[in-house]
């Protein structure tokens, strides 16, 4: 059992969103101190030192707004650390950090974030060399402070994550999706940020690679140090900092009632999921790289429902050439064969930027140069892609899945490049296979408002919760702030979905959903009633969802939608599932002895 760190600050629990279940303990690794240590020196003409001075002065400056902004936004039960954070900007101005920053700069004749570097090593250098513990306590302020002008200075892409070599509880103001594909994730005992919630990616990649994560927790960085001991609680949302030592117990307690539990819903893993009226699901796996798709199998997984393509497009400063994408996929479909895979094309941009494309700026990114929309406007690189998926095709059980649909048009379009790419590979007498099934993501309103239509041009549906729910709510899915009204249980959803799943009904298209609220059994009784065909999620969840399966019967679900629809707010949609079946469900996802229930909705 890890001891409490031998320390004199007090336990602080700090809360946030469950980004990943599981619980772990171990030592903090702040992603933000790797800004300082991978800054460059170079020299600055003496004509504009004074730009360098300003320049530094206003990234002090933007430091100090967005201190200000998090002190009046903290919620009334994290007010206690709110004097971590007024020292932070008392410490903006110190003589230590700010003027002798300045005076580098000038009597050097250095960049500035060299300058800030040197400076804040020094006035470290001071308080660590103090007796007293509090004031060399304050050596760790210092570098927080430093560390968020600095950001300032490099901007937030500059962050080096990729050489941690220790086992350690990755703490970080944000993580971008390309960021987390940098991590070497057997690394990685638990996420825990400050900013992103439940649909964000570090959210959906911790939850694939089973490891516990916290998201949204607004101060984790300015409370946490380098080193320090800390309790990550996922299925909680709960981060627990200097743990005493009763806590610590108790949650090795925890850690092992929680391994138990995952053991005995594995065991069943393997077997189908028949519903207690003897319907058949599959129950698929999300991925993102093909080294993932031993998870989906040690978990079960039915097929892959979701090829997330674009991470392997991520980090590169180029993009990939036909044959490197189709050795990729070719690798994933044999590896699944007879099983289904399904490859969608790529989606990038919104929150999911690659490097080498050529990206107007956008004020509204979400909602801009998206995904289908990227790839029509780019034609050679979506023709490359899909040359390579044809291609893989010819080795296995592939669908391919367009997302971002909004319209006819991109389905119309997407057909003539598949049908003019036949037409070349067969010329070019390559191996491929064009009579594939051809299916789209309904991840925004107008598809879902129009499914009867677009029905009729496509081989199947897959609901992409995760886009649909923040389009259709106008909720941003990775920012905290609008997280309470982020819920896939709101009436508005429900009726989409069953609008959805009816169109495909009507016209003989199965529905799949691939997006996160498939993952959750509290959802499983309306997704089982509203008639969706096949659920796709993040490996680790699917033996809870499979388990949970062999318990309903999906007749008995249709009727309990009836009332589901009824209910004019998601509230009242859960009160209904937890009155309606919360014996069955609420056992499943508490590992608590005392019945205490700890589910979030999810999202
Ligand atoms: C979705 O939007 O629900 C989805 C599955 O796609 P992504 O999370 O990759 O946007
Ligand atoms: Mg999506």
């Amino acid at each position: 059992m890890i001891k409490k760190q031998q320390t004199d600050v007090s336990e602080v629990r700090l809360h946030g969103i469950s980004g990943s279940p599981g619980i772990c303990i171990g030592k903090a690794y702040l992603v933000d101190r790797e800004g300082v240590d991978v800054i460059k020196k170079y020299s600055i003409s003496r004509g504009k030192i004074n730009n360098e001075t300003n320049r530094f002065k206003n990234a002090v400056s933007k430091a100090k707004n967005e201190l200000a902004a998090i002190i009046n936004g903290l919620p009334s039960d994290l007010r206690q650390n709110a004097y971590i954070l007024e020292t932070h900007l008392l410490l903006l101005n110190d003589k230590m950090l700010h003027g002798k920053t300045v005076e580098i700069i000038k009597s050097e004749g250095v960049n500035a974030e060299w300058a800030l570097k040197e400076a804040s090593a020094h006035a470290k250098s001071i308080f660590s060399s103090i007796e007293d513990p509090y004031l060399k306590g304050r050596s760790a302020d210092i570098e927080h402070v430093a560390n968020r002008i600095m950001r300032n200075l490099v901007g937030f892409k500059d962050i080096n994550i990729s050489g941690i070599n220790k086992r350690v509880i990755l703490v970080a103001d944000n993580l971008s999706p390309a960021e987390t594909s940098q991590i070497q994730l057997e690394k990685i005992m638990a996420f825990i940020t400050d900013h992103g919630g439940k649909a964000s990616h570090t959210s959906i990649i911790a939850r694939t690679f089973e490891i516990p994560a916290v998201m949204g927790l607004g101060t984790a960085t300015q409370v946490i140090h380098n080193d320090d001991i800390i309790i990550v609680d996922g299925i909680e949302g709960l981060v627990i900092v200097h743990p005493e030592e009763e806590t610590l117990f108790e949650y090795d307690e925890r850690i092992k009632k929680y391994a138990a539990h995952k053991a005995e819903i594995m065991r069943t893993s393997d077997l189908q999921a028949k519903s207690a009226d003897g319907k058949i699901f599959k129950v698929m796996g999300n991925i993102e790289l093909p080294e993932e798709i031993v998870t989906v199998k040690d978990h079960g997984g039915d097929g892959i429902g979701l090829f997330r393509t674009e991470f392997l497009y991520m980090n590169r400063f180029d993009f990939p050439d036909e044959q490197e994408l189709f050795e990729q996929y070719k690798e994933v479909v044999e590896l699944m064969a007879p099983s289904l895979v399904t490859i969608r094309t790529l989606d990038i941009n919104g929150d999911k930027e690659i490097y080498g494309a050529a990206k107007p700026k956008e004020a509204n990114p979400a909602l801009g140069l998206r995904a289908i929309r990227f790839c029509l406007k780019n034609p050679d690189i979506f023709k490359t892609q899909l040359r390579a998926i044809l291609r893989a095709a010819a080795y296995g059980n592939v669908r391919l899945l367009i997302p971002m649909i909004s319209g006819c048009e991109e389905i119309q379009s997407t057909y003539r490049l598949l049908d003019a790419i036949a037409i070349e590979l067969e010329r070019q007498a390559l191996p491929y296979k064009r009579d594939i099934q051809v299916g789209i993501m309904i991840e925004v309103p107008s598809a879902a408002i129009i499914a009867d239509t677009l029905a009729g041009l496509v081989d199947f549906f897959s609901i992409g919760t995760n886009d649909l729910v923040q389009y259709t709510l106008a909720v941003d899915r990775g920012n905290p702030h609008v997280d309470y009204l982020y819920n896939a249980l709101h009436p508005a959803v429900i009726r989409l979905l069953k609008q959805v799943v009816d169109a495909g009904k009507k016209n003989h298209i199965k529905t799949f959903m691939c997006g996160e609220m498939a993952a959750d059994v509290m959802n499983l009784p309306i997704l089982l009633g509203l008639g969706i065909d096949e659920l796709s999620m993040s490996p680790q969840s699917i033996p809870a969802i499979k388990n949970m399966i062999r318990k309903f019967a999906v007749s008995e679900c249709r009727d309990f939608v009836a009332e589901a629809l009824k209910k004019i707010t998601a509230d009242a949609v859960m009160k209904l599932i937890i009155d309606t079946y919360g014996d069955k469900l609420i056992n499943e996802i508490n590992t608590d002895k005392d019945g205490r229930r700890s589910h979030q909705n999810s999202h």
